[in-house]
């Protein structure tokens, strides 16, 4: 029985392996590590967030003459993986639907992140079919937490996260819909069972990792 599960095991490894040669193949990356920001604004004030190392942070969107301009700039290089987990808020960005539109078109694959404050915005953009990644980063398990981790308002959060998860499952999507919590050392045992209990439930999967920013104040954070 062992010997079945390992080779089943070792075969579907394989079988991912090759996936991941194609999608490489066909659109030139993810390794070149370009990412692009659509925009620096943001609705959230996460303590661990890397902007507040910055002298002269700029709050604002991308304009359009630099989003065609990045595209073309991508077409040149014959990427066509779009990362758009950068710094900011991307579901803020004003035209946001009408460049995932656009991107979809040009057939580009493209990576999401998001704070998840404006994900009932744009429910079935998420859904599209050259989405290859989408997560939320979020941490807390009620609103006086959130504020303090995030700055953002728990209940809404929380409920856009949910109803996304429940639209998500059983739509034909490039990715698993996943979560990525932060552990703060200020947390306690059962704050940290209780934020794994409530969030468990809006995801297929959970990544936790710890805030890394080094001007972060670990043992206060
Ligand atoms: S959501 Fe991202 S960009 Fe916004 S404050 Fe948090 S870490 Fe920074």
């Amino acid at each position: 029985m062992e010997n079945i599960v390992q080779a089943y095991s070792t075969a579907v490894r394989k079988m991912i392996a090759v996936q991941r040669r194609i999608i490489k193949k066909i659109y030139n990356t993810p390794d070149l590590g370009l990412i692009t920001s659509l925009t620096r604004a943001c609705n959230a004030k996460c303590n661990m967030c890397a902007k507040y190392n910055q002298n002269s942070y700029l709050s604002t969107h991308m304009d359009d003459e630099t989003f065609q301009k990045t595209i073309q700039i991508y077409n040149e290089l014959k990427l066509k993986y779009m990362n758009l987990h950068a710094m900011g808020e991307c579901l803020l960005h004003p035209r946001f639907k009408e460049y995932m539109d656009q991107l979809e078109r040009e057939h580009f694959l493209v990576r999401v992140s998001s704070n998840g404050y404006l994900v009932d915005r744009h429910m079935d953009t998420l859904l599209k079919r050259n989405i290859d990644f989408f997560r939320v980063s979020t941490e807390g398990w009620d609103n006086e937490s959130m504020m303090k981790y995030r700055g953002q308002e728990f209940d809404r959060v929380y409920r856009n996260v949910k109803e996304f998860y429940r639209y998500y499952k059983g739509k034909k999507t490039r990715y698993q819909f996943s979560l990525t919590l932060h552990i703060y050392p200020s947390m306690a045992e059962d704050n940290i069972r209780q934020m794994f209990d409530l969030w468990g439930e809006c995801a297929d999967r959970i990544q936790v990792s710890f805030p890394n920013n080094p001007s972060l104040n670990l043992e206060k954070a």
